[in-house]
Order: C-alpha cells, then structure tokens, then sequence
C-alpha cells in the first residue's frame, strides 16, 4: 500500500521516501488445477504466487506461469489488458457478452485492438471482481457467484407503493366471442393487462388461459418455500397438463414474448429476484432445472445466504458455505457481502473499463490478481 490513498496514482509532495505511486504493484496467484474455477481462499496449497510492478499499458499473459508483457504482437493466453491514462490505471473487459455491448466496443477504438487477439473464440475472459466483507451495490443485470453456482439479478423491488400503482392502472375491457374463453375461470373477458393466451398445443375451447390464471397456476404448481424470507421457483420440463406439451421458458402468444420468470413476479413485497443458471456442476440438485429465487425483505434488512438449515436463502451446494454471504437494504439498495466463504464471493465485471483502486482484487481464468 505504501503512503498512497485510494484514487491516489500521482506523486505527492509528502512522498519523500521510495513508493513511488505513479507504478502499479500487481500480486497474482494462479491456481495449478482446474476445479469448477474454484479458487480456495482457506487453503493456498499448490499457488504459484507472482508479483509485477508495472508503469505503462500492457498485458497479463499465461496459465499456469503468469507474465507481464508491453508487446502486443506476442500475445497468447491473454488474461487482461491494463491501459494506463493520466495516471490512472484501467483494466480492459474484453468479454463480450451480448451484441449491445460489442456494439459499444466496436465504437470504442481503445478496446477494439483486443477482440482480434485472443485464441479462444470467445472475446477476452471473464473478469470476476472478489467481494469482501465491505460489499458492493447490486444492480439489476448482475451476475453474481456463491462458490460455483450462480445467479443473474434479473430485478431489485424495493419501492412496493410504486409496484402498486402500476397494477392499479387497469386498461379497458373487452370481451372476445365466445368461443374464447378461458380453461380456469371460464370467462370470455380481457384486458391489455390480464389477456387471453395459449401457451401451449391445446386447442378448442380449452385453447386460451388468462394470463393470470397462468401466473396462479404457475405458483401454485412451482413454488417452493423455503424460508420466511425466500421462495423458490424451480422448473424442469414444466408440462401442461391436458396436452403434455413442455412450457419454453420464454414463450410467444398473438405476437407478444412471455418469460415464465418475469411470471412469477410478486407484487406486495420488496424482494430481489434472481435466476439460477448453472448447469455445469453435477452435484447441484436442480441440475438441469430452472429457477428463480425471490428473496423477500418484508420483515427483515439484513438476510444471510448459505448451505446451513437456518440461513434465510438456502443454497444447497458442496461449494458454497454454511454462512457464505449477506444481503442487507440500506437507502433503497440492495448490498452484498462476503462472509469468509471458502470459495468466495464474486460479480461479474460489465464495465468495458473498470478504474483500479487500490485493494481490487479479481479473478481470471485460474488467477486471482490484486492491485496495490
Ligand atoms: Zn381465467
Ligand atoms: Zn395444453
């Protein structure tokens, strides 16, 4: 750390004695096997650990054996890009993850040269920033990791009154013929808001369901509760049940997408949704499945995540500790923290260009990369 602050890379006039702050110290240990990308924080056996001191643009490199290099035409087994500005320090995102932000990319000529270079197909890697015990903010869209499993945030109600509003605006009537009516409530009537749809291959008059009829059904066939705090929905070949046919989980009706995950959206508490989409490990037992969780906070700010039985969201993986993580409500935001799990904490970087403060740490490939 030295004599430097935070935000800190410029020479100060109180640094009399040999930090010199415009240079970057990286400390990097690279893990010698793969295991699920699991990087154990308790146990550091079989670490090849490296330190750089680096004053310029360049590149970490490498797998097992990590290296500094300036030269851009020598490049293979790229982990990360680090462009220095002004003397701040920058780490390049190359991983593109969907066409919006290539787009974004392919606009931003610092980035661009990177795309081309890397050998695996895929743009860059991923970066995953590790969290500690301080947290961070989370934002609709991230993709967090406990251990190996993980979770995209698909959304953050904390403001209920405002949800309520919304709902209450209902939009005009109007009744079809009768030929179509709903299988559940048997009623011809819709609206914009609550329309006839057919999600599946039944036809005649068991053809359409109300849109809410479906959310009703949804829940009462999926739901899975956990907790006080937490409900599962967890789907696996979700069929109808007349006509057998398997639920997509995005599906299309009179020209409109439904996502059986928006579907099953609460309304009367602030919760923090999130979709589970690890399928890689073999031990997780909704392997193959879908899910979402919603974590309610309704009567508490502060919820603890892990493998115990008496966490308020359980998530029940050998790589996930008893008592990995917290989710705690301050100021309308939803924070995330560590809480000395084994495997650790970590978001999925998205920025394209992410400043580095001292104490980043971030994991690569098989590498965990501190700056200091
Ligand atoms: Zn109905
Ligand atoms: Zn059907």
């Amino acid at each position: 750390m030295g004599n430097c602050q935070t935000h800190c890379y410029q020479k100060s006039a109180s640094q009399v004695n040999s930090v010199d702050c415009t240079k970057l110290i990286i400390h990097v240990k690279t893990w010698q096997k793969e295991a699920f990308s699991l990087f154990d924080y308790e146990n550091a056996a079989n670490v090849q650990e490296q330190t750089f001191q680096i004053n310029s643009d360049g590149y970490l490199v490498g797998r097992n054996q990590v290296e500094w290099t300036e030269n851009e035409s020598i490049i293979k087994d790229q982990l990360c890009k680090i462009k220095k500005k002004n003397e701040n320090y920058y780490l390049v995102n190359s991983f593109v993850m969907n066409e919006d932000q290539k787009s974004v990319i392919q606009e931003n000529e610092e980035c661009h040269t990177i795309g081309n270079k890397t050998v695996s197909g895929k743009i860059g890697n991923k970066i995953w920033k590790v969290i500690h015990e301080n947290g961070i903010p989370l934002k609709e869209g991230d993709v967090i990791k406990l251990g190996r499993v993980k979770f995209t945030i698909r959304s953050i109600v904390l403001d209920v009154q405002h949800v309520q509003s919304i709902l209450e605006f209902e939009s005009q009537q109007s009744s079809v013929s009768d030929q179509q009516m709903c299988r559940i409530c048997c009623s011809s009537q819709q609206t914009a808001k609550n329309p006839l749809l057919n999600p599946c291959k039944c036809s005649g008059s068991i053809k359409y369901i109300h849109l809410e009829c479906l959310k009703t059904w949804l829940r009462m066939k999926l739901e899975n509760r956990q907790s006080e705090n937490c409900t599962v929905y967890l789907w696996k070949n979700l069929e109808c049940e007349l006509c057998k046919f398997n639920f997509p989980p995005k599906f299309k009706s009179d020209d409109a997408y439904y996502d059986l995950i928006e579907l099953s959206k609460p309304n009367d508490y602030p919760y923090l949704m999130m979709e589970f989409t690890n399928k890689q490990g073999q031990q997780i037992e909704w392997n193959n499945s879908s899910g979402v969780y919603i974590v309610k906070f309704s009567n508490s700010r502060d919820l603890r995540l892990g493998r115990s039985n008496d966490t308020d969201v359980r998530v029940n993986d050998i790589s996930v500790s008893r008592n990995h993580a917290r989710l705690f409500v301050s100021d309308n935001q939803v924070y995330l923290f560590d809480n000395h799990s084994k495997f650790g904490t970590l978001q999925q970087i998205r920025e394209e260009k992410l400043q580095i403060q001292r104490g980043l740490e971030v994991q690569i490939g098989r590498s965990l990369i501190s700056f200091q």
